[in-house]
């Protein structure tokens, strides 16, 4: 392997695949993200991943400040987790009949987060809140949804519109072929924001189905909720009728061992009566779930009228590697988190200071996200307002040295328990060079 170098990475095979791969994949990608459309150049190619660093198909190697976007905590092809799956693949890929990892997987997730007592096993955090939302829709028999503008929760048509900055208002389609109908059912509020949802139950508060929520969000940069604005919308929803759904896909089981509920949900009264889960209890597999209160549960067929179903859900072989991740996520883990995201966020803020460039780190547990701005982040205008062209530089800088961070300033910077000592000086040594790249 090519040892990380400070000048540019020669990618003449990752070149040669984004072209053929632009000719039979829409942008070159499978999600649209990867195809670096915020931050410009090609992205490598990924040969291979392990630990903390990944190989791309020139032979460069990189720190993975992206663990596929959340699911890889314990590092990439962790020992545990590879062998569960092989395990799981020598007796079988698919049944389309129950099997006991799902049971095994179902009460995993039961025990680890109180206010859930029956989960049902879908293969993509899109498909959860999808499901969260019909499931409220049917128990309520209510149409209306509230969500908070910046917050992501998969490309659900519903949940695609956003809205100007502000006050209340009715949401446009983010995305074309959302249908109207479909948004107009979408009431988008600023985040944080208690007086907008009191403002929005005002009006419509006995057509809310419910608010769904990020448990802390992380899809404009790291945001968390300022205290007493999780309750608040515990105490609005029930005064309604409208269910509250915590949409802990990314937090969960991340941000701690029963995710951001396990931080800040505990207090009792508080819970929020559906979840959705993702990423870190699917090891990097397709495996999501929602769950709730059983007597809500109980709605879903084949108790209940509302209908959920999947060919591929419960996989045996993915069931099997989320198993193996969350067992893999002892305290030991979520202590080695801890000391590697504060040893990077710490670094990146010193060399961002010395280089004279503004910029704001903010947290939800581990989870941390830089800001190229000089004030705190609340809502989704504040994310917005920042110097993207500054970070695009960063990330280039951080790339060229080895370093391969989200290719968005909208985004958190993941770590795992596999970055180790090299790896995160590795991080640390690319740092100042990126931070005077900002300005250069
Ligand atoms: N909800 C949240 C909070 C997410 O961060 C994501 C994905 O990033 C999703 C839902 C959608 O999950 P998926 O990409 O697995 O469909």
């Amino acid at each position: 392997h090519r040892p990380a170098s400070t000048t540019s990475r020669s990618m003449p095979a990752s070149d040669t695949l984004m072209r053929r791969a632009r000719a039979v994949i829409p942008g070159g990608v499978n999600s649209p993200v990867r195809a670096f459309g915020a931050v410009g150049g090609t992205p490598p190619f990924i040969d291979a991943a392990k630990g903390a660093w990944l190989t791309d198909v020139d032979g460069n190697r990189y720190v993975d400040l992206i663990c596929s976007w959340g699911p890889m905590i314990l590092g990439h092809a962790h020992p545990l987790v590879e062998q569960a799956v092989q395990e799981a693949a020598r007796k079988g890929f698919s049944f389309g009949a129950p099997s006991a990892n799902e049971v095994a997987l179902a009460e995993e997730l039961v025990a680890r987060v109180a206010p859930v007592e029956q989960v049902r096993l879908v293969s993509s955090g899109t498909e959860a809140t999808m499901s969260a939302l019909r499931l409220a829709r049917g128990a309520t028999g209510r149409d209306k949804v509230v969500k908070f503008a910046g917050c992501y929760h998969g490309h659900v048509d519903a949940l695609l519109a956003s809205a100007g900055s502000g006050v209340a208002t009715f949401g446009l389609p983010d995305s074309a072929g959302v249908p109207a109908s479909s948004a107009h059912e979408t009431i988008v509020l600023p985040y944080n924001d208690l007086d907008a949802v009191r403002q929005a139950f005002a009006q419509h508060g006995s057509e809310i189905a419910c608010v769904i929520t990020e448990a802390s969000p992380g899809n404009m940069g790291v945001v968390p909720p300022t205290p007493g604005f999780t309750a608040g919308l515990r105490e609005i929803t029930r005064a309604h009728g409208a269910l509250l759904i915590s949409d802990e896909v990314m937090t969960g089981f991340r941000c701690s061992a029963a995710g951001w509920y396990g931080l800040e949900g505990e207090q009792g009264g508080s819970a929020p009566d559906l979840f959705t889960f993702g990423k870190v209890m699917g090891g990097g597999f397709p495996a999501a779930a929602f769950g709730g209160r059983a007597d809500l549960m109980a709605q879903l067929a084949p108790e209940g009228p509302v209908y959920q179903a999947g060919t591929l859900s419960g996989n045996p072989v993915a069931t099997a590697a989320g198993l193996a991740n969350l067992r893999g996520c002892t305290p030991e883990v979520y202590a080695r988190l801890d000391v590697v995201s504060h040893a990077i966020a710490d670094a990146a803020s010193e060399q961002l200071t010395l280089a004279g460039v503004p910029h704001v780190v903010q947290w939800a547990g581990s989870m941390f996200s830089v800001f190229f701005r000089g004030e705190p982040v609340r809502c989704y205008d504040d994310a917005k307002d920042q110097d993207l062209a500054a970070f695009s530089r960063f990330f280039h800088a951080m790339l060229r040295q080895g370093v391969h961070l989200p290719p968005s300033a909208f985004e958190v910077w993941f770590v795992s328990a596999a970055h180790d000592d090299e790896a995160v000086n590795a991080v640390i040594d690319a740092l100042p060079g990126a931070a005077r790249a900002v300005t250069d």
